[in-house]
């Protein structure tokens, strides 16, 4: 990558920010943040990068923020190349199999597709030597002045940064400090869903095998890496389990209580939840604000505008999201930086949350007649050509951010 080139920045102390979380959003933040003459240091609680992880998206838009960032075309070599997208009845036999982009919406020889791990680990390479991490660690107390945000972290000790960037996910922290509790921004979906590896004893490669009875869905995806194989049990259910969020045993057990009496290779499926000691468990929902900041402190990727999995654009979002807060701020006071963010990126974020409904969702129906009705689609979706993306994904025009006012880096 190229460095950021310190020495045609003034010799006056740099703004300090504080990022809280390394994972997308976070990364992407802090590579173009040092770029633009910032000090930023990265708070992640995980104690290293988080590896491994189920297969992500990066479509449209959020290309051009990797081909900016030099990571592309070593990204490419990580493509997974999914081929092939099989549904099945609830005794296990085949309604259609289609290429994935015909649902997805994803181009062939366009769009990437790679572990989420391969992600982070490509986006945290690109920046560990000139970015201060703490790993192990969070942030305890936010306390806004004038003059800049007084932390302090649950690992002991205090610092104060001019600015704070949440980049801590859907169930942001950060966002609970400064906005408030999570309810007021949390719109539920309707779904559950756990994911986690096992081994794939089915021969599988490259594709996803999904099974459907009303309400219910258990995807197996192999990504053709050795082994790997990334089982995905979804379930509708009115009311989010509130209870069952804190409590992985709880999670395990309302899991397999929901497809207690299911067929295909379900049963097997829930005795590898049992053993997996990667099981993710949430609600499928989307985190709507009507505000991405306040005072010294915004927000960014799913922390502010999680679209959820339904839309398959949440790692996408992250990576242009934190692309333009950035870059807002590059030339201009937080005040100005925060605003043009906000401006020019809510349209983009509106639209790709709009995309539930279109893509996913209409992939888990509740009832047996709409099971019926998406099966008859399906099947004719399979002798229709792969897509050719949605306009959503690409609806918003990267600017190029440059800096003109070098004492706006002064710190303030
Ligand atoms: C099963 C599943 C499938 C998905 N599939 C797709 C897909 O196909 N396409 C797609 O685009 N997206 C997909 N997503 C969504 C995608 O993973 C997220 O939208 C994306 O990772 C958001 O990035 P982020 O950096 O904003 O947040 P996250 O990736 O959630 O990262 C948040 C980081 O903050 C850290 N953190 C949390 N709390 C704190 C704290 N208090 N202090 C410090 N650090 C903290 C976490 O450890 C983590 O490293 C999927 C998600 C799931 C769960």
């Amino acid at each position: 990558m190229t460095r950021t080139d310190h020495a045609s920045l003034p010799a006056v102390p740099r703004r300090t920010v504080l990022v809280s979380g390394a994972s997308i959003a976070g990364p992407v933040l802090a590579f173009w943040l040092t770029r633009y003459g910032y000090a930023v240091t990265v708070v992640e609680k995980a104690s290293a990068p988080r590896s491994g992880g189920y297969p992500v998206d990066v479509r449209g838009t959020a290309l051009e923020v990797l081909r900016r960032m030099g990571l592309l075309s070593r990204l490419r070599d990580a493509h997974i190349d999914l081929r092939r997208l099989t549904f099945l009845r609830g005794d296990g036999s085949q309604v259609a199999s289609i290429h994935p982009h015909t649902v997805t919406g994803g181009v062939a020889g366009r769009d990437l597709e790679v572990r989420r791990g391969d992600l982070a680990d490509a986006l945290y390479t690109a920046i560990r030597d000139d970015v201060e991490f703490v790993f192990d660690d969070s942030i305890h107390t936010l306390d806004q002045s004038g003059d800049g945000v007084d932390v302090t972290f649950h690992g002991g000790g205090s610092r104060t940064f001019d600015l704070v960037l949440g980049a801590d996910g859907m169930h942001s922290r950060t966002r609970d400090m400064v906005f408030g509790p999570e309810e007021q921004f949390h719109r539920y979906l309707g779904y559950c869903f756990a994911v986690f590896t096992m081994r794939n004893t089915f021969g599988l490669s490259h594709e996803t095998v999904m099974w459907n009875t009303p309400g219910r869905a258990a995807a197996l995806y192999a990504t053709g890496h050795g082994d790997e194989l990334h089982a995905f049990l979804n379930f509708a259910r009115p009311e989010p389990p509130f209870d069952a969020f804190p409590d992985p045993g709880a999670q395990r057990d309302l899991v397999a209580a929901v497809f207690a009496d299911a067929g295909w290779e379900v049963p097997g499926i829930l005795a590898a939840m049992r053993e997996a000691d990667d099981v993710f468990f949430d609600a499928v929902s989307q985190i709507r604000m009507p505000r991405w900041h306040r005072g010294r402190v915004a927000l960014a990727g799913d922390a502010a505008y999680a679209p959820s999995f339904l839309t398959g654009q949440g790692t996408s979002l992250a990576l242009v999201g934190a692309y333009m807060l950035a870059g807002s701020l590059a030339d201009a006071d937080h005040a100005e930086g925060f605003a043009a963010y906000e401006r020019d990126t809510r349209e983009f974020v509106a639209a790709n949350q709009g995309l539930v409904g279109e893509g996913g969702a209409t992939l888990f129906p509740t009832t047996v007649a709409a099971l019926e009705q998406r099966n008859d689609r399906l099947r004719k979706l399979s002798d229709m050509p792969a897509a050719q993306g949605r306009p959503e994904h690409s609806a918003l025009t990267l600017p190029t951010f440059t800096i003109t006012n070098p004492t706006q880096h002064a710190h303030r």
